[in-house]
């Protein structure tokens, strides 16, 4: 095991070497696959409001085409740089490739704080980054989606650039867009729903019974809110939720429903609701629970804290939320993770069905899309479970090992140019 510095990019490339191990890929198809292989920095001016001109810096890394069309999320995060975006851009290749649809990866994002910003000056520096990035991207070239920070009106708003841009409207550039202009049943609430499936799967596999499961869901965001209202609504005990402010804690059980209605209503944060007790992000990463799904951002459980980390099962609903090295003594010690590339894969397996639709213009209803979601997970799920048991290794090398074969045999399959 070759550890790194615990930053994303660091963990990405520690993966993928694993798995190019274990399939014993030559060196020169281990670079080819680490290597991305188009990354894009481009400079977004905006106005603020008050007359004020801000340069941002934008950024779009399409990793890996072999299997298809670039496929990836756009983040709005003060932290965003180049090393965070390609991480996160080959962790969608490997994504896509195990969940078996037709995509490579890619990510993009903006370094910003998109809550200092007005509603128009959000639109005003989407839509030149939007601009800034027609010629890379298109329904058969790349599709940006909602990540951390942006939404489905984000999506509108590129879909909209891109069709005044080309001339015609094209619902196929972006997914997780509203429904009133080519988006999915379903996709709102997929890659949590995809997170609860997962979960179940594995504690299945435990023999655990999920009404005697207690779990701790770290960021209630657009995946750790509806995460956790899946869990609870399948008979999980919710005991503890965090946001960037600070985490609450009941052992008794909280009540995701009048939380997010909470939220609804204005308020900012989780902590402070009546009848919990208030924790810090750290305590919560480190609470006696059964079930851990931190589903925020990468490299929160790292080796400052995973001898601390106390939940027997974690469940990745961030990409990336546990460092090479922290994966490392979680594994030593017997930890069961469900790797981000598996358990978060439900958001661009709607993703995927959204702009199928979009092609066809003939469009789901949810049901169709939940079932088709359904076996989508299970089938992945048990492709890992059943290599991991037959190699002998943790779930993270089985995804890994599944998902960089594929891209390897995409890779040789269609030969090299020139
Ligand atoms: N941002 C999500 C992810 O990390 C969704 C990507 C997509 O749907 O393209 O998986």
């Amino acid at each position: 095991m070759i550890l790194g510095t615990g930053s994303a990019w660091d963990t990405a490339c520690v993966q993928l070497a694993d798995a190019a191990q274990h399939l014993g890929l030559d060196d020169g198809m281990h670079d080819l696959l680490r290597t991305p292989r188009r990354s894009i920095t481009v400079s977004v001016p905006l106005l603020r409001d008050d007359g004020q001109l801000l340069v941002l810096s934008g950024y779009r890394v399409q990793h890996n085409l072999a299997r298809g069309p670039a496929k990836g999320g756009l983040r709005y995060h003060p932290a965003c740089d180049l090393d965070e975006v390609k991480a996160l851009a080959m962790w969608m290749t490997w994504k896509c490739a195990l969940m078996g649809i037709p995509y490579g990866g890619a990510k993009g994002g903006i370094a910003v704080e998109p809550g200092l910003l007005s509603r128009q000056e959000r639109e005003r520096m989407t839509r030149r980054y939007a601009a800034e990035l027609v010629p890379l991207i298109g329904p058969d070239k790349d599709i940006p989606a909602p990540d951390v920070g942006t939404d489905e009106q984000t999506m509108a708003w590129i879909m909209d650039t891109y069709s005044t841009h080309t001339g015609h409207t094209a619902p196929g550039v972006v997914t997780g867009k509203p429904l009133s202009i080519g988006g999915s049943a379903g996709r709102a609430g997929a890659t949590s729903r995809g997170v609860q499936l997962a979960a179940f799967a594995a504690l299945r596999e435990l023999g655990r019974d999920p009404r005697e499961t207690t779990v701790a869901v770290q960021g209630f965001g657009k995946v750790g809110a509806l995460a956790a209202q899946y869990l609870h609504d399948a008979g999980c005990r919710l005991v503890a939720v965090s946001d960037v402010k600070g985490g609450i804690h009941n052992r008794a059980g909280l009540n995701p429903s009048a939380l997010i209605r909470h939220l609804a209503r204005g308020a900012d944060t989780v902590v402070g609701y009546p009848g919990t007790d208030t924790i810090t992000n750290t305590e919560l990463l480190e609470l006696n629970v059964d079930m851990l799904v931190p589903a925020a951002l990468e490299g929160v459980i790292n080796i400052g804290n995973a001898d601390r980390v106390r939940a027997p099962l974690i469940v990745e609903g961030a990409n990336g939320p546990v460092t090479a090295e922290a994966d490392h003594v979680l594994t030593g010690k017997g930890t069961v993770i469900v790797p981000d590339i598996l358990a978060n894969g439900g958001g661009v397996a709607v993703s995927y069905f959204e702009w199928v639709q979009d092609i066809q213009a003939y469009f789901w209803t949810e049901d169709q899309v939940n079932d088709r979601l359904r076996a989508l997970m299970q089938r992945s799920y048990q492709e890992v479970s059943a290599l991991a048991r037959e190699r002998r290794v943790s779930l993270r090398t089985a995804a890994h090992i599944i998902g960089v074969a594929r891209v390897a045999e995409a890779h040789r399959t269609r030969g090299l140019y020139p």
